[in-house]
């Protein structure tokens, strides 16, 4: 009987092992990603060194890419199996880079709308970590929210290949890869809801080049990109042309949850640095835990937490299960981005100053949750498209 736990492309040999795991992959994050995480969020070479040396110890404790594709070289769990760890890897921002799961959502994309061409020449070579990729659909100027009014073009030439011209931005991770998918308009007019295209540019073709370093609350990572009429070859377009947002829905509901997952578990860090605190630390009035406006904060965090844990829970099942996961997405989506803002601000309050200086990964964490509210689209996108939906179940044309 096929393992359950496998996308059914057959199981690394230490599964069983790599299973059991949230505890193991815990470990791995706690005692040797949180301690280079000021080295990794510094970027440059000792960024680089330091994400080397923990690749290299995440392959010799089979902990590598556990949920791609066995056959591709992965650890071949499967999505829901690589839930119940994701929250225990997303600790720290840096866990998926670390233990080789962050190309997962291109790995799947590539896998299932790549040409023969692309699968052979980059999908190997993604989950062994040899190559990265990013993902470039928004825009200056342009609302990222409206993806119709997209301005980047590819152009047809007659050998069948495409000539793309436009600027993206906020592109995680755009100095470093070597793949951008980029979202272009190929036929119609700006506002078109057709149209829109996805291609995948290797980012040494002439004509591409990364502008500038766009810092978020002072922190590196994003960037944005120019293509002045960069040729790319005929079998680069994933899918069909016009199927941009098809492939970009599916992929966006599959990376959201995964981002509610790796939440949670920046989440529960700093709430547990709260508590460390609060029981820890006091005046002449006695230990913090003994305040209760401190035991308030307590409280809210702890509600934030499990109230949506299983909202993101669900939306993992209902993905699992292949089924239409849109609200559950959205609402988990939401209720993630706000449950980590409040819950690392909390973390923040009780520490005091201490919780805004660089001895402790609050300010990171804050700063994921801030950022979180907007990337992958804004709260607002999320509450509107859901409530929407709702109200249509209730015959209203909303
Ligand atoms: C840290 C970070 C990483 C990112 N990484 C990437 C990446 O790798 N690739 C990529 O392509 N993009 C990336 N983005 C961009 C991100 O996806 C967009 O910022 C997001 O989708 C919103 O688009 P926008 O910024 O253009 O905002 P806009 O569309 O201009 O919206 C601005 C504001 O208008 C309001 N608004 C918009 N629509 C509605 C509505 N329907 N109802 C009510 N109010 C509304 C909201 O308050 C919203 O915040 C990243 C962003 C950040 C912050």
């Amino acid at each position: 009987m096929e393992d359950p736990r496998t996308d059914g492309g057959g199981a690394a040999g230490q599964e069983a092992e790599a299973v059991a795991p949230a505890e193991r992959v815990g470990r791995f994050v706690r005692d040797r990603v949180f301690p280079r995480e000021s080295v990794l969020d510094g970027g440059g070479p000792a960024a680089a060194e330091a994400l080397a040396v923990l690749r290299a110890e995440a392959r010799a404790e089979g902990l590598w890419a556990l949920p791609l594709p066995a056959e591709l070289g992965g650890g071949g769990l499967s999505f829901a199996a690589y839930a119940e760890l994701a929250e225990a890897e997303g600790a720290s921002d840096h866990g998926p880079a670390a233990l080789g799961s962050a190309p997962l959502l291109d790995v799947r994309m590539l896998d299932r709308y790549g040409r023969p061409g692309v699968r052979e020449a980059y999908l190997k070579r993604l989950v062994a970590g040899e190559i990265r990729t990013c993902y470039a659909m928004t825009e200056p100027g342009v609302p990222g929210t409206d993806p119709f009014r997209t301005a980047t073009r590819a152009e047809r030439l007659p050998d069948g290949g495409w000539r793309v011209t436009g600027r993206k931005w906020f592109t995680s991770g755009a100095a470093g890869a070597d793949l951008v998918t980029v979202m272009a308009r190929t036929s119609g007019a700006d506002g078109d809801r057709e149209g829109l295209s996805l291609l995948l540019v290797p980012t040494g073709s002439a004509g591409f080049r990364v502008v500038r370093e766009l810092p978020v609350l002072g922190v590196a990572g994003q960037y944005e990109i120019a293509l002045d009429g960069v040729l790319v070859p005929a079998d680069h377009l994933l899918g069909e042309p016009g199927e941009a947002l098809a492939i970009a829905g599916e992929r966006l509901l599959l990376g959201r949850t995964l981002r509610c997952l790796r939440w949670l578990g920046q989440a529960q860090r700093a709430f547990d640095l709260m508590c460390e605190r609060a029981a820890t630390h006091g005046g002449s009035r006695g230990p913090l835990a003994d305040q209760q406006l401190v035991q308030a904060h307590v409280f809210d965090a702890l509600l934030a937490l499990r109230t949506t844990r299983p909202l993101v829970r669900e939306a993992v099942a209902l993905i699992a299960a292949g089924q239409d996961a849109r609200t559950e997405v959205g609402l988990a989506k939401v209720a993630a981005a706000r449950m980590l803002q409040q819950v690392a601000d909390c973390a923040i309050q009780v520490h005091g100053a201490a919780g805004l200086g660089p001895d402790t990964p609050l300010p990171g964490l804050f700063r994921t949750g801030r950022a979180a509210r907007i990337l992958d689209g804004p709260d607002e996108l999320h509450i509107t498209a859901v409530a929407r939906r709702v109200l249509r179940g209730h015959g209203r044309s909303a």
